[in-house]
């Protein structure tokens, strides 16, 4: 888990941002801020080589709010110059729009650095190669690792993802940032790990109405995890960017607990599950 934090400043978590390491090679889901320090730290601590930024070459976004794609900038300018392969970059329509206004953030950097004495390991590395989806299925398929988008509801987004990450031995499903979704449910059935965004409901019985409103169209109650969570029965289910306002954080898991018996966690940044 390279990040597990939501738009709320919180010093503990980096912005949405989920590692899956399959045969040496990293694939990135969302990258919120911070989360390419956190690549950094896994890579240190962990030895993880394939976190080593130059080195992360797949990244895919579940949609463009802030939180999930504030530090791909930080991916593309940091030891780009350094870098053997561009990025690939996988995400909704808009996606291409997105990096577009990140080169030219590193515009001054890129002409200085392919102009210096300095050798550019490949001048190619400082775009991403860029793909983008506007319909749910298969978007990558390569080295027995297949990313599958499918549909969520993530308030006024048109295009707001989950993924299913299939090797030949794991099946991943990733949440991205929704409301309560049977296609969720759907697409968790059998899987050996959901990760997925919740809301505290004791956190969000306190907030003014309108609030209230909003979190129900963008969000997941713990209360609607636990029927989600019962119904798909993963092997674990994993709670990541957690909104909990004035309740204790640690709370949801007990909350989504009450009405599901199965293996829950609360994620912490740096956390490994297998
Ligand atoms: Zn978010
Ligand atoms: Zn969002």
């Amino acid at each position: 888990m390279l990040g597990t934090g939501t738009p709320v400043p919180n010093g503990e978590r980096a912005g949405a941002g989920i590692a899956v390491i399959h045969d040496g090679e990293a694939y990135i889901f969302d990258i919120g801020a911070g989360v390419i320090q956190r690549a950094i730290q896994a890579y240190e601590r962990y030895d993880i080589e394939a976190l080593y930024p130059p080195k992360i070459n797949h990244v895919f976004l579940t949609h463009l709010h802030s939180d999930h794609i504030l530090d791909f900038p930080e991916l593309l300018g940091t030891y780009w110059w350094r870098r053997e392969s561009p990025i690939n970059l996988f995400g909704p329509v808009g996606t291409e729009e997105m990096s577009e206004g990140a080169y030219q953030f590193l515009t001054l950097d890129t002409e200085t650095r392919l102009k210096d004495k300095s050798p550019v390991t490949n001048p190619d590395a400082a775009r991403a190669n860029v793909t983008e989806f506007d319909s749910p299925g298969v978007i990558f398929e390569e080295n027995d690792l297949r990313v599958e988008a499918f549909p969520v509801s993530h308030g006024d987004w048109d295009l707001a993802y989950g993924f299913k990450v299939t090797t030949p031995d794991k099946t991943i499903v990733i949440s991205g940032d929704t409301s309560a979704n049977s296609e969720v449910t759907r697409q968790a059935k059998g899987a050996d790990i959901l990760i997925h965004e919740v809301i505290s409901h004791e956190g969000w019985s306190d907030l003014s109405e309108e609030w209230q409103a909003y979190h129900q169209y963008a969000h997941t109650l713990t209360t609607e995890l636990a029927d989600i969570a019962a119904e798909a029965k993963p092997g674990l289910l994993v709670l990541y960017h957690v909104l909990h306002y004035g309740a204790p954080i640690e709370g949801v898991v007990d909350e989504v607990k009450a009405g599901y018996d199965g293996e829950v966690v609360l994620a912490e940044d740096l956390d490994i599950f297998k």
